[in-house]
């Protein structure tokens, strides 16, 4: 994209984060912060409120910021919002699934898998039945993009279906969040989870959780964690305006930033037609070379692609990755248990031309592997 040299001699993070950020993102974080400062309390109550109007939560929800990646305000949503007796629903369709089941059963909360093919989407109507199945589940927890294949899941269908059925829903929107639509005042959401590093395009260290106030307040005392305790976070920042514990202040700087930027980008339906068009551009150019998609493109978020792995006897991604990171490109390798593939991201401070450059680097790799466009 604009991407102005020296600081970007790093190469392109083709990956699902962290991700490739501007040079003023960066610049941000050349400054120390002092956590008791006013200043920096300010930048948090901004980055809080922008975070809130994203998923149109003013009037319903609040922003809880937290320390850490975003596996970390997963966990803390689960643990803060479900009660100790609660029973939660995990349509299962990836990685990222898996890893609430695994949260889950590490924190001690009931679980009900509902096991979905990494190729297709979760189905509304098999939530819908499982919650009429089972009256004990409270809630419903939903990975909106399945960042493990690149699959979207049906958010609104699934909030419907359980707002129906009378239980709650949270959403890991951590790959999604601010490009793909959520709208938390038509649904049974009561929590979207995400972090910085991922398609707002600041630099990880901070996960977030947009959550209904109501279930919030109820949620006093439910965490068996301190750190991860989100009613406590909440709580305080609103005693204090200060952070719990030391807050990753420059982190916090840079999503301020990264945040100024996507609102000048022209917000979501920018973002999204960006990322859409470097995922049609590499989606096409990756099929001029012979590599196909492992989901159909109808299934496919403009958010990170898996590819199969050629069927070639001079295949090996590890020569592949080293050889594209020397052309300044960093791929990502699949995340699936039965076929060998490899992702490319879509996401982060790029463009098509980006992704050109890329494609172009990808051909003379292959060439040099012996591996034939089309094979
Ligand atoms: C990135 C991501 C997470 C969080 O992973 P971390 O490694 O903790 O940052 C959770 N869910 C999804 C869907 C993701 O893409």
């Amino acid at each position: 994209m604009n991407a102005p040299l020296p600081m970007h001699a790093d190469p392109l993070l083709l990956t699902p984060g962290p991700l490739t950020t501007t040079a003023a993102t960066k610049a941000a974080m050349l400054h120390d912060r002092g956590s008791w400062d006013a200043a920096f309390n300010e930048i948090t109550a901004e980055v809080c409120t922008d975070l809130v109007a994203i998923v149109h939560g003013q009037r319903s929800h609040v922003c809880v910021p937290l320390q850490g990646s975003g596996t970390f305000a997963v966990e803390a949503a689960l643990g803060t919002l479900v009660p100790r007796d609660g029973r939660v629903l995990v349509p299962n369709n990836g990685a990222y699934c898996e890893r609430i089941l695994r949260i889950l059963g590490v924190l001690g909360r009931a679980a009900v898998e509902l096991r979905f093919d990494e190729s297709e989407p979760v189905d509304a109507a098999r939530v819908e039945a499982a919650l009429i199945a089972d009256p004990r589940i409270s809630h419903v927890a939903l990975v909106h993009c399945e960042t493990g294949t690149g699959m979207l899941n049906p958010l609104q269908g699934v909030a419907e279906a359980v707002a129906r059925q009378g239980r709650r829903l949270i959403v890991d929107a951590m790959s999604s969040f601010g490009v793909l639509p959520i709208d938390v005042r038509d649904a049974a959401i009561d929590a979207v989870v995400a972090a910085s590093g991922k398609c707002l395009e600041g630099v990880p260290g901070m996960g977030f959780v947009v959550a209904r106030r109501e279930a919030l307040e109820a949620a006093g005392g439910v965490s068996h964690s301190l750190a991860l305790d989100l009613h406590d976070q909440w709580r305080y920042l609103q005693r204090t305006t200060q952070w719990r514990f030391t807050p990753p202040t420059h982190v916090v700087a840079a999503l301020r930033e990264a945040l100024v930027q996507y609102r000048a980008e022209g917000g979501l339906a920018a973002r999204r037609a960006r990322y859409a068009a470097n995922c049609a551009r590499l989606v096409d150019g990756m099929q001029r070379l012979g590599f196909r998609t492992f989901l159909s493109p109808a299934l496919q978020a403009p958010i990170i692609v898996t590819f199969l792995a050629p069927q070639h006897p001079a295949w090996r991604f590890d020569v592949l990755y080293a050889r594209m990171r020397d052309r300044g490109f960093i791929l990502y390798p699949g995340k699936l248990t039965l076929v060998d593939t490899f992702r490319v991201g879509c996401i982060g401070a790029i463009g098509v031309d980006d992704i050109e450059a890329m494609l172009a680097a990808m051909a003379a790799t292959l060439d040099e592997m012996g591996i034939e466009p089309g094979a």
